[in-house]
């Protein structure tokens, strides 16, 4: 399917420093598909009227960022079944004039479980907001057994209750769990522009049976990647997860299927660099170098 001037866009608030308009900008420029995708910067009061601007104006499509995800939904038309069962919609689809939701957070999640981890078993998700709903959705759908810990254990309790179990993000509850853990994933956004930080608290060890599957992207080499790294753990970057769900959007609104590598060069040639060195204000620390193709990944590309 090849549309005209194909008009797209990323909601958010902040979203100044988007890597999607760079990744789906050059996926359009390689499939040859006249168009352009834009960011915009709206806040939660001016969601609907955002919206009725991308009708007016035929927009095919939009992605929809923190903190909208979940809001978003009651200014659509229908969800499909996996955005419906989740809550929380991250890509939008125009069909005969009606915004369809959809949730490729989870469909690509999906994705690099099936092709980077192999197998299921016992995961770990730390994060009880909408990015920890999609992944322990997918989680569940693949068959694996979920614990979440959260720093706020009411909100994991209303949002987890019937899909996982629930423990205390402290040092005795994750020390025990995380013996029988051969995934962790970081949903929370701790690590966000904040390159000491972890979510882990002190005194947690990680070892080499698991995989630690960073959603942050910002800095791409998060205290828990590089510790995890140092621990012998394979790694699975937040990149990874972002060039995942942008595939599978840029599939919805275009037909066309480019590789998640693809999508994660175009993010990687966007970066600024350097990364946690500036955002921690700690020189000491270095830059880290991003190129096209390399990855913080301990574990081939999918
Ligand atoms: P939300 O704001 O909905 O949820 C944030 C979660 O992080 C909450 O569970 C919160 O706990 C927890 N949290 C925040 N700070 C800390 C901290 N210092 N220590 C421990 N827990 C903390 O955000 P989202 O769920 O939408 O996003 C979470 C992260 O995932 C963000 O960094 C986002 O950028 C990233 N993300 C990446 C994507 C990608 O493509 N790579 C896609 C989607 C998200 P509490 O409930 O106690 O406040």
């Amino acid at each position: 399917m090849t549309r005209d001037n194909l008009r797209l866009a990323v909601i958010g608030n902040p979203v100044a420093h988007s890597l999607s308009p760079a990744m789906h900008n050059a996926a359009l420029r390689a499939c040859s598909i006249e168009g352009l995708y834009s960011r915009v910067d709206v806040d939660s009061s001016g969601l609907a009227e955002q919206l009725a601007i991308f009708r007016k104006e035929c927009f095919a499509g939009f992605n929809v960022t923190i903190p909208h995800k979940e809001k978003v939904v009651d200014f659509l038309d229908d969800l499909d079944s996996v955005a419906r069962t989740v809550g929380a919609v991250n890509t939008v689809v125009t069909e005969d004039h009606r915004f369809i939701g959809y949730n490729t957070d989870v469909t690509g999640f999906q994705r690099i479980l099936g092709t980077r981890i192999p197998g299921h078993g016992s995961a770990l998700v730390i994060g009880a907001g909408g990015a920890a709903r999609g992944c322990v959705y997918a989680l569940t759908m693949e068959g694996w057994g979920v614990t979440v810990a959260n720093r706020t254990l009411d909100r994991a309790e209303v949002a987890f209750r019937d899909r996982a179990e629930i423990i205390p993000l402290d040092v005795r509850s994750l020390g025990e769990r995380l013996g029988r853990t051969s995934l962790l994933v970081n949903a929370s956004s701790a690590g966000m522009n904040l390159a000491q930080e972890t979510p882990l608290p002190a005194g947690v060890t990680l070892t080499p049976g698991i995989t630690v599957l960073e959603l942050v992207y910002s800095p791409l080499q998060t205290r828990l990647l590089r510790e995890a790294g140092e621990a012998g753990c394979s790694l699975v970057d937040g990149l990874d997860f972002l060039a995942a769900q942008a595939a599978d959007a840029f599939h919805l609104w275009t037909g066309r299927r480019l590789a998640d590598a693809f999508f994660r060069e175009a993010a990687e040639s966007e970066l600024t660099i350097p990364t946690s060195a500036s955002q921690s204000g700690d020189p000491a620390k270095g830059s880290l170098s991003v190129r096209a193709g390399a990855t913080a990944s301990g574990k081939s590309g999918a």
